[in-house]
């Protein structure tokens, strides 16, 4: 369980996190939601100890803010909004993940260490694009938008964490590749019962995968709950600054949000 209490966090340049409360008992998908600026990477960033913070932060009896970093990195994973281009092996890239449980002394990764990074590329669905013996000898470099997105969602189920972090990780994908990493997301969160927490923008896909949605709005939650609770018009355009309406999906009735044009 991930219980969060009156978190704070600052920038020296003014913007802050205030009080921020919620708990994450079940694996689930949660989505955090809210306009630009309004702190959902902050609040990623905070939960990760990447920014000072006050506060309590108890990941199943964990306090992650006073947790050694090698601690917090065996079960904290993090996928960040924009995954570089670099000249590593995509092999490589997702055994980093490992890192947090290699020995002082071990230099490599071990044969285990490798056959669990061959298991996520392919339960990330890497190995449908490319056989084996092509993408191990691919950089990330070479790899689209979505398959580098896909190795650093692999790279995070490597490190087999308790709780992942994720920040928007449907950025800059086209609609089929929005759906892929959210249905992968989602099929790993049953497999291996893993917390997540997902900054997400667009309210629609929020409303089809997300059990439980927390709204920022200037550095604060404004409202956090079920899904079909936090989607609701007022509240949402108060918080966007913008009309909007709000339909039932024909198929099976979520709510899906337009803007009013
Ligand atoms: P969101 O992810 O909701 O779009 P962010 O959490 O990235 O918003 O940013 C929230 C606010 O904090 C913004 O006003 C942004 O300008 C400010 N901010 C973000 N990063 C920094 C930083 N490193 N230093 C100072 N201010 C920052
Ligand atoms: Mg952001």
């Amino acid at each position: 369980m991930l219980d969060v209490r009156n978190l704070s966090a600052s920038y020296p340049g003014g913007f802050a996190l205030r009080d921020i409360s919620f708990q994450i008992c079940n694996p689930q998908m949660t989505g955090i939601i809210g306009p630009n600026g309004s702190g959902k990477s902050t609040l990623l960033k905070a939960l990760c100890a990447d920014l000072d913070s006050t506060g309590n932060i108890q990941l199943d009896g964990t306090d992650l803010r006073k947790a050694r970093p090698l601690e917090r990195a065996r079960k904290v994973a993090v996928v960040p909004q924009s995954i570089e281009k670099i000249p590593v092996s995509v092999l490589e890239f997702v055994l980093a993940g490992r890192t947090p449980f290699k020995k002082w002394h071990q230099l490599t990764y071990s044969e285990a260490d490798k056959v669990l990074a061959w298991e996520k590329l392919e339960e990330v669905g890497l190995l449908r694009n490319f056989d084996k013996k092509t993408l191990a000898s691919k950089n990330m470099d070479e790899l689209s938008g979505g398959e580098r997105q896909l190795a650093a969602i692999a790279q995070a189920l490597c490190q087999q964490p308790r709780l992942l972090l994720l920040d928007e990780p449907t950025a800059n994908l086209d609609l089929c590749h929005q759906v892929e990493i959210l249905r992968v997301l989602e099929q790993s969160l049953q497999k291996h019962g893993i917390l997540m927490l997902m900054v997400i923008h667009d309210i629609n896909l929020a409303s089809a995968f997300c059990s439980r949605l927390l709204c920022l709005s200037h550095g604060s939650i404004v409202a956090e709950g079920e899904t079909g609770k936090v989607i609701d018009k007022k509240l949402l355009e108060s918080v966007y600054k913008t009309g909007l309406c709000i339909l039932p999906h024909p198929r099976d009735g979520h709510p899906m949000v337009f803007p009013e044009i």
